[in-house]
């Protein structure tokens, strides 16, 4: 079950409903929902003034109600509508006590007559008798109870208003219709409390005073409850602890454009420090997501209003945030200042990532992302940001990618996946850069792997994958660099396997040593691709295609490593592409056994270490790369260093 919630102005008129309908709609077809609204915008507002004497105000309010009445049913569904909205509108004009409360039983009736008129099975619930003000327990009964004892699809329930404990009518506070939703969310253990608004979302800032302002695709619930406490108007403060501890997410999205992903307020912290900035007259407040360094946040704060000559701006320090008096007359200026220091950033310097694979690589950069994109930010200017991470077996995920095209974007492939490499030159196509690990996706047929190389070009992205060789060590760079400097390549010997480098290091039995290798995993998933020289393959197609040949399975003479017993110490397996003129590609490729001795650089390998060794024109005594070779770390540190290049 959801529970969806819309405000004021996402019911504003007839389409606005209109809008709502479809988007409830939709969402009913998979789940049932329970649709909390506020009244019509505007419609409190003048409901209290009523309430204060004003009464002329009555027929202008009931106007804009049959006004939307009108667009939305015909014939015998207007008349009816129109007698039950006339009703409500004769009680509001004797009303004593609450009058504001019938804002909300206006917008919902409407609502729910509509659903059932076009066919969906909808019911009205009311609020009133379910939920008592400060009264919890009793509220999560009523509305268990109640929802429980309806199978329709969609439950309508006016928000905003409730009883109290006397049996009397009263509201939950201005704003309070994302209270009522929190309460119907957490009462029935909703999977999502979707809060439908008229932003894209909680944002950096107010976006009426600040255009810059972005949307949080994330943050924890005590960080949403910090800037809805001082002031971000988009979320009700107490709508949040009922959802947190009833572990329920909040998706704050906007009904005008309701494909935005919105934010998502959970159990989790935002991976940048500061979150949003509030701002009330000449009190800013700075909310914060992580600890932050207190000296280095006043300097920063400081010299940002230098800017707009405030000198001294009082500076207080709470938990998870900062607030700011600055003189009278100078909030709004402040405030564009401090969002600029504290939230702006060179679209050009952010990196949008969209990570495919979830595995020990895909865990391990998220980590390091997470942990080090704060310092990157201040050391390199750049932003990282994870739009999106999901397994290797997400079907649609590349397709959504090309369809946001999002300035700056970069595709991850940290997946062991065969075909994702198709969506490779189409992703470049869109403008999408790529950066993978994956190896599969490099070692496909020559005529294939030209194709993505020519669409990046052609684009103007990049296509890296530094990594699908040797994990972190710089190979892949070293090879282009001599390739593109003329240097003329005459070997390259790759000792790239780290599981028969593990195996003929380790001085265990055969199949103790495979085992172990396996346990570790360091092997492919099937180690036979190890054993037979798979592997060995696709590094070595890599390799070589780096150095400007184009090589491909059929012109690499390989010898799987048959009799494991009888191999020797001073034995290694190795990939080497050597130049050969009698050769159609001018070279000659092989990975097999061969013996080394002590003057070979590969003799001295141990454990799961790679060696790369390349002789060239330039350098004829060879040029040795040589260490760690494998590793979720490594792999995610050099992935981390293709994106930053
Ligand atoms: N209609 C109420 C108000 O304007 C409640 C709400 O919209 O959340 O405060
Ligand atoms: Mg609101």
């Amino acid at each position: 079950m959801k529970v969806l919630k819309f405000g004021g102005s996402s019911v504003a008129d007839a389409t606005n409903m209109s809008r709502v309908i479809d988007i409830v709609t939709s969402e009913a077809a998979a789940d049932r929902v329970i649709l909390v609204s506020s009244a019509i915008s505007g419609c409190t507002d003048r409901l209290l003034e009523i309430g204060e004497g004003r009464v002329e105000l009555i027929d202008g309010l009931q106007q804009r109600h049959n006004e939307i009445i009108k667009r939305l049913f015909t014939g015998k569904e207007r008349e009816e509508a129109m007698e039950e909205c006339a009703s409500v509108f004769s009680l509001i004009r004797g009303c004593r006590h609450c009058i504001e409360s019938y804002g909300e039983i206006l917008s919902t009736k409407i609502l729910a007559r509509k659903l059932s008129c076009d066919g969906y099975s909808a019911r009205w619930v009311d609020s009133r008798e379910l939920i008592i003000k400060d009264n919890p327990g009793q509220t999560y009964a009523n509305i268990s109870k109640c929802i429980n004892a309806c199978d329709e699809r969609i439950i309508v329930a006016p928000g905003f208003i409730a009883s109290d404990a006397e049996g009397n009518i009263t509201t939950l506070g201005r704003g309070g219709s994302d209270f009522s939703a929190a309460l119907f969310a957490a009462a029935v253990g909703a999977s999502i409390l979707e809060i439908w608004t008229d932003v894209p979302g909680i944002m950096t800032a107010n976006p009426k005073d600040v255009q810059k302002a972005e949307t949080i695709p994330f943050l924890s619930y005590e960080a949403a409850w910090r800037l809805a406490e001082h002031g971000a108007k988009v979320l009700y403060p107490p709508t949040v602890e009922p959802a947190k501890s009833s572990g329920i997410g909040i998706n704050v999205k906007n009904t005008f454009d309701s494909k935005n992903p919105g934010t998502l307020i959970e159990d989790k912290a935002s991976p940048s420090v500061w979150t949003g900035i509030t701002g009330s007259g000449d009190t800013l407040c700075l909310v914060a997501d992580h600890p932050f360094d207190t000296t280095e946040t006043d300097s920063k704060i400081q010299a940002a209003l230098q800017h707009c000559c405030i000198d001294e701006p009082e500076i207080a320090h709470g938990e998870g945030f900062v607030t700011v008096k600055v003189p009278d007359g100078m909030g709004k200026e402040a405030l564009k200042a401090l969002h600029k220091e504290f939230f702006e950033i060179e679209e050009s310097n952010t990196r949008n990532l969209y990570i495919a694979g979830k595995g020990a690589v895909g865990t391990a950069l998220r980590e390091m992302i997470e942990k080090t994109a704060v310092s990157i930010k201040a050391g390199s200017g750049k932003v990282l940001r994870i739009i999106e991470q999901v397994d290797s077996k997400s079907p649609d995920f590349c397709e959504k990618i090309i369809k946001a095209a999002p300035k700056n974007a970069i595709f991850v492939d940290v997946t062991d996946s065969e075909d994702i490499y198709r969506w490779y030159k189409p992703l470049l196509e869109a403008g999408i850069s790529i950066v993978s690990s994956n190896r599969r996706s490099l070692s496909v047929p020559y005529c294939e792997y030209a194709e993505m190389k020519k669409a990046a070009l052609l684009s103007g992205c990049f296509l890296r994958y530094e990594t699908t060789v040797g994990a972190a060590l710089p190979i892949l760079e070293s090879i282009a660099l001599s390739a593109n400097s003329n240097d003329e390549i005459t070997s390259i010997e790759a000792v790239v396997s780290c599981t028969l480098n593990y195996i003929l290091s380790s001085g265990l039995p055969f199949a103790d040593a495979l085992q172990k290798a396996q346990s570790i995993g360091l092997t492919e998933k099937d180690p036979s691709q190890d054993l037979e020289g798979r592997d060995a393959l696709r590094k070595l197609l890599i390799l070589a295609r780096e150095a400007g040949v184009h090589l491909d399975e059929k012109d690499v003479d390989i010898e799987p490593v048959k009799d494991f017993e009888s191999i020797r110490p001073d034995q290694r397996f190795v990939a080497s592409l050597v130049k050969d003129e009698t050769k159609a590609l001018g070279y000659r490729a092989s990975i097999r056994m061969q013996t080394v001795d002590e003057r070979h650089p590969a003799y001295w390998l141990q454990g799961t270490d790679n060696a790369i060794i390349v002789r060239s024109a330039y350098h004829p005594s060879p040029l040795v790369i040589q260490g760690a070779g494998e590793g979720a770390r490594q792999a995610a540190s050099s992935v981390l260093n293709d994106i930053l290049k």
